[in-house]
């Protein structure tokens, strides 16, 4: 059952944030993660639509793989 724990969400607002489950209004600052398919790690997972803020640390993690040369990119 998803269970939605998000307390702001009374108007219809499409697009939540991956981290947070928060509305991004179009005020915000936004960034979309794009992980390759990964099925070990399930990297992929997390790709989405993020706040700016939100997405800071999943945004290190794809660098630091990138810069690992995981991914060719
Ligand atoms: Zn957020």
């Amino acid at each position: 059952m998803f269970l939605d724990l998000n307390p702001d969400r009374y108007w219809d607002e499409p697009a939540a944030c991956k981290s947070c489950k928060r509305p991004i209004l179009s005020e915000h600052a936004t960034e979309q993660l794009e992980l390759p398919f990964d099925t070990q790690h399930k990297l992929h997972e997390m790709n989405g639509i993020y706040h700016a803020e939100c997405a800071r640390p999943y945004l290190s993690i794809a660098l630091a793989l990138a810069a690992l040369g995981r991914f060719p990119h």
